[in-house]
């Protein structure tokens, strides 16, 4: 996808405070972070979010879930951390190339969501 934001930061046409990558995936600062640590794992494929991912997504989102302790050990997260996707409208994800935040610490990040 030629205008994606996220597809021009793997590219390297947009500049990114660059965690990691290699032939399939590729991690990132968040530019606007919501924690200590916050950081992006993304599939080097343009995939528009996890509700269009399928069968043919299924090596590199194994990978990036597998690929996401180490990465977070790296970032200092050794106490733990949350991953985050959001999907869609609802989900409210405002990129639509799926990515996986990961958000750490020191402090305890609070519940997942308010209850109502
Ligand atoms: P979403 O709401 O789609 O799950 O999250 C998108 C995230 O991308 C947001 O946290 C936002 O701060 C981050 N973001 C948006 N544009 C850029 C950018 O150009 N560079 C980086 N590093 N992060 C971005
Ligand atoms: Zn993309």
């Amino acid at each position: 996808m030629s205008d994606c934001i996220f597809c021009k930061i793997v590219r390297g046409e947009i500049p990114s405070k660059k965690v990691y990558e290699d032939e399939d995936i590729f991690a990132f600062h968040d530019i606007n972070p919501i924690a200590p640590v916050h950081f992006m794992i993304v599939p080097k494929v343009h995939v528009a979010s996890l509700y269009d991912a399928g069968p043919d997504h299924q090596a590199v989102l194994g990978k990036i879930l597998a690929k996401a302790g180490e990465l977070a050990r790296g970032q200092g997260l050794a106490d733990g951390f949350r991953t985050i996707i959001n999907t869609g409208r609802i989900g409210h994800q405002e990129v639509y190339h799926l990515h996986v935040h990961i958000l750490g610490g020191p402090e305890p990040l609070g519940s997942m969501l308010k209850r109502k």
